[in-house]
């Protein structure tokens, strides 16, 4: 068996993971950092992601949170040329209620009384100063969030949308990034700073003076000793604590998309990351209505389905290809390297998409060859918030539970790891999605009481 030492090893070599061993290398303290991890890097989770960001949230504390790590991603974006691909069309949250208070109240109460004052409304006979998103740029975008409920507005800007959609949302700090680029742009950085990737599963923890990993590879055996363990191993989040003799409260439930070339131009390429905030009944035809009652394992795809089934161009202005995503799964189960992928997806969300973008229609029954499906799982507590911070094990941090947005969320994430590790000042909301989180009793009550924000 070899020996190695590092100060800092990082497990898992995802989107977290990987951004947790760049801002732990920034550092002027030269630490040697280990990212450990038996697939390459970016090749599970992060490789299903759809790369979307947003600073939309039921709470103000995801806010501020996804907010710092766009903040990350722009200052990334401007050293590198954009090399992430940044890009700035914003969200379209898309309801046909033409009051809805409850909505509203909740984007009140996410942006807080700072954002409240880049809330701007166009309502019919208003003097409109919308700005659609007419470039992806991200530097010339607005910020703040547009409320829509002018129907010619609606119309021209959202030219593919239902007719009956009475008010958008238009979040506009929010687009899409290349997580991949993203990750190899920190892998290349932790790599130039002396850091290393070792090939290998962590398969048991001990910890004496400082912690000792065993690391299994296919031919080979590693005992590497560190000073500080990084907990960022995704869906195995909860398996790597188990080593070290801790449990969190965290869960996995699978999630699929589709992504096909839209051939038909069903979808403006200019079209936002789009939301049907509505639930729905999928408009199946009453002979598969018929098929779909008789069977007890699919009589609930007639039943209420509920909203934020997503779609957006994919590839730019011009390209071809649309993402589609629905995230009605919450079931919790044990993650399985062989996906459990139903082959009725691709069927059932794009049935579910047609009616905000009616265009799509004409893939029923028939949707393109060029199609792929695929997922992974959302790692997450109950509440939706990450864990970021310290376990109870001294010396060991955990940077997990990223749900639907750790592509967004690991610049953020990893930033205030490594400020909890170097014990450097922490912003406020940072205690806040620590496992510390737990002993505030009112927090946690009125965050399972309230919206999670999954989509
Ligand atoms: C369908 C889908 C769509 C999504 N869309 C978005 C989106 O639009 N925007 C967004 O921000 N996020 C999105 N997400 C969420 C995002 O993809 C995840 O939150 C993020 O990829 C999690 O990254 P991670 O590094 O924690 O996990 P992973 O990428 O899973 O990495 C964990 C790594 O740990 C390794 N590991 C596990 N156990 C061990 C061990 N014992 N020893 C060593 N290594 C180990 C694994 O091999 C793996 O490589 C989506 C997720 C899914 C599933």
């Amino acid at each position: 068996m070899k020996s190695q030492h590092v100060d800092i090893a990082v497990i898992g070599a995802g989107i977290v993971g990987l951004a947790c061993a760049y801002y732990l290398a920034l550092s002027k303290r030269t630490p040697k950092v280990a990212v450990i991890d038996p697939l390459p890097p970016m090749s599970l989770t992060s490789a299903a992601s759809g790369e979307n960001y947003r600073n939309w949230w039921p709470h103000p504390v995801m806010t501020a949170f996804t907010d710092f790590s766009t903040d990350l991603m722009e200052a990334i974006s401007n050293e590198s040329d954009n090399r992430l691909h940044m890009t700035r069309r914003g969200y379209a949250l898309a309801t046909r209620q033409a009051n809805p208070d409850e909505l509203l109240r909740q984007l009140h109460e996410g942006y807080g009384a700072e954002g409240a004052g880049k809330i701007r409304t166009h309502r019919k006979g208003s003097r409109s100063s919308y700005r659609p998103a007419a470039s992806a740029e991200w530097q010339s975008a607005p910020d703040g969030v547009d409320i829509i409920q002018d129907r010619d507005i609606l119309q021209r800007c959202f030219p593919t949308f239902d007719r009956d959609v009475a008010t958008v949302l238009h979040i506009r700090r929010a687009g899409d990034i290349s997580g991949q680029q993203l990750g190899s742009f920190m892998l290349e950085r932790v790599r130039a700073k002396g850091g290393k990737v070792i090939r290998g599963r962590v398969v048991e923890i001990s910890r004496t003076q400082n912690f000792t990993l065993k690391v299994v590879d296919e031919d080979s055996r590693t005992s590497l000793t560190t000073d500080i363990v990084v907990n960022a191993a995704g869906p195995s989040v909860g398996d790597v604590a188990a080593l070290l003799g801790e449990k969190l409260p965290v869960v996995n439930v699978f999630q699929q998309k589709i992504a096909f070339e839209d051939v038909r131009g069903a979808i403006d390429r200019q079209m936002p990351f789009s939301i049907d905030l509505d639930g729905q009944a999928i408009d199946w035809t009453a002979q598969e209505r018929a098929v779909l009652a008789e069977d007890p394992a699919s009589e609930w795809l007639t039943k209420a389905m509920p909203g934020a089934i997503h779609c957006r161009p994919e590839g730019g202005d011009r390209g071809n290809w649309i993402k589609v995503g629905w995230a009605f799964n919450t079931t919790p189960s044990v993650p399985v390297p062989d996906l459990p992928l139903d082959a009725n997806f691709p069927e059932i969300v794009l049935r579910g998409a047609s009616r905000l973008n009616p265009g799509l229609k004409a893939y029923n029954g028939r949707l393109p060859s060029r199609l792929s499906h695929y997922g992974g799982y959302y790692t997450m507590t109950k509440e939706n918030w990450p864990l970021i911070g310290p376990m109870n094990t001294d010396g060991a941090y955990v940077a997990g539970a990223l749900s639907g947005f750790g592509t967004m969320g690991a610049c953020a994430t990893g930033a205030l790891c490594a400020r909890w590790v170097y014990g450097d000042a922490l912003p406020a909301f940072a205690r806040s999605l620590s496992l510390a989180r737990y002993d505030d009793k009112t927090l946690m009550q009125s965050l399972l009481e309230g919206d999670t924000g999954v989509l």
